[in-house]
């Protein structure tokens, strides 16, 4: 029987986002095999357009993040799809930056936990508003975390370790550039593809620099 019809989806912006950002990391024909061991021709040379409409199935997201492990092993996947998350970030900075607000001024000119907050809550409700993907944020005295509680990246994968590398990548260049530089420990404790309720991410607000 078919699989039933996908409900879930990226807009193609961000599709665009995240194989402009793995063609970095791994190069066009790295790309292309990619796409191809995850049954998608469809994208090979042929990168989604700069719109809003929402035509990227969740499961197309998460195929490209199993084949990476495919086609590089569990572990260069990992490393590749991290290195892929952190690449998306200066497209998704491009496609999303003013509808963020983070470009202006008056928000480089916030102190450190301000911008921490303030650029968390932006980038949430840029997934919440503009995907099927939904974030929300939790805050204790130490950790911001990062709540996917609907996850495009390991969409219906079963995994024995966590899963959303490419998440954590663009995380960790998000914070880069809102601090001005600094570099953050950032982990996901809970993956729905290791059976947890979300994915989440756990992100230390104390820079290591
Ligand atoms: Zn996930």
């Amino acid at each position: 029987m078919d699989n039933p019809a996908p409900q879930f989806f990226y807009p193609n912006r961000m599709g665009r986002m995240i194989l402009l950002g793995m063609e970095e990391v791994i190069g066009r024909n790295g790309v292309n095999a990619v796409l191809n061991l995850a049954d998608l021709p469809e994208y090979i040379n042929n990168i989604p357009p700069h719109n809003q409409d929402l035509t990227i199935p969740f499961e197309t997201v998460s195929r490209l993040q199993n084949s990476l492990e495919s086609a590089y092993g569990p572990r260069g996947g990992r490393g590749l799809a991290l290195r892929t998350g952190r690449a998306c970030f200066k497209y998704g900075l491009r496609e999303f930056g003013p509808e963020l607000g983070l470009t202006d001024l008056a928000f480089r000119l916030l102190p450190l936990a301000t911008k921490l907050k303030v650029g968390s809550e932006a980038l949430a409700g840029l997934f919440n508003r503009f995907t099927h993907q939904q974030v929300r944020i939790e805050r204790d005295n130490s950790h911001i975390h990062w709540i996917i509680e609907r996850c495009p990246l390991c969409w219906e994968r079963h995994t024995n370790d966590v899963a959303c590398h490419l998440a954590v990548g663009l995380l960790q260049e998000s914070l880069y550039w809102v601090s001005g530089g600094k570099i953050f420990m950032v982990e996901e404790t809970q993956c729905i593809a290791r059976g947890d309720k979300t994915c989440t991410i756990m992100i230390d607000q104390n820079p290591l620099n």
